[in-house]
């Protein structure tokens, strides 16, 4: 999908953090049976990223269902001597098709910098999967005015050059609103989404306005479907509310 005006399909993305053991499969198999019995699916893709130990056998139960499985990060590399690391070639393998690189947990808890975030997403391309690159401001950042430019500092290091409409998606998460119960207002979410879009077609042309835009932080059915009318907005990236199968619906309802 091309040009100004044509919006890219929907995405919206489950991250289930270091939460779920095999009885929260339920749950996916729930959200996958719900969007099955539908008499029209919504118009958006699904994906759930469940803990690295879940990937390959919710792959299996979940192969034939209107719902993708992805993981929430990778190494850089494809092999060797990195001793409880995943690379994205093995999680590839195991089913995932998207993988989540440059969360602001990985960010602050394990000091990924920008660079590092865009050879894990190199990575992820390597592996033939999708990207899904997270950005945003802290707290302090947002209160001394530096949302703009911090945001787009951090795409334009964190993208790689091969960047495309298919092997990545961007995820815009305010730190402060993730897990908060805060989201910004829905003229602050515009202004960020078009800072990022003009960067995205500055730097990729044309494709620049088929790379989804996710927003991130604090969705949840009550503001989902605002939230994903904002222009620029091209789904949502979940944590909280994706872990329960009632609430990532009433999320996913936003595009009934
Ligand atoms: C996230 O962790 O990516 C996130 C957006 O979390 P929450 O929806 O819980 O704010």
């Amino acid at each position: 999908m091309t040009g100004e005006g044509a919006r890219p399909r929907p995405l919206v993305a489950g991250n289930w953090k270091m939460n779920g053991r095999r009885s929260a499969i339920a749950e996916a198999k729930a959200v996958a049976d719900a969007l099955a019995a539908r008499e029209t699916p919504p118009r958006a893709d699904i994906l759930v990223c469940p803990p690295a130990t879940l990937v390959m056998v919710m792959a299996e139960i979940l192969k034939d269902a209107p719902l993708a499985i992805g993981a929430q990060d990778c190494h850089w590399v494809e092999s060797g001597a990195h001793t409880g690391d995943l690379s994205a070639e093995i999680l590839a393998d195991a089913g995932a098709s998207a993988i989540i690189v440059g969360h602001s947990e990985r960010r602050a808890y394990h000091d990924e910098t920008d660079l590092l975030v865009k050879s894990k997403q190199q990575a992820v391309h390597r592996a033939g999967l999708t990207a899904i690159v997270c950005i945003g401001e802290t707290k302090g950042q947002r209160l001394a005015g530096q949302t703009i430019d911090v945001v787009v500092r951090q795409l334009e290091r964190s993208l790689c050059d091969a960047t495309t409409p298919e092997n990545t998606v961007v995820a815009y998460e305010p730190v402060w609103a993730i897990g908060t119960g805060l989201t910004p207002t829905n003229a602050d979410v515009a202004d960020v989404h078009a800072a990022i879009r003009d960067r995205l077609v500055a730097r990729f042309g044309e494709a620049g306005h088929a790379i989804r835009i996710l927003y991130g932080g604090s969705v949840k059915p009550q503001n989902a479907k605002e939230l994903m009318a904002v222009a620029n907005v091209d789904g949502a990236l979940v944590g909280g509310a994706s872990l329960k199968a009632a609430d990532f619906l009433g999320i996913i309802a936003a595009y009934e």
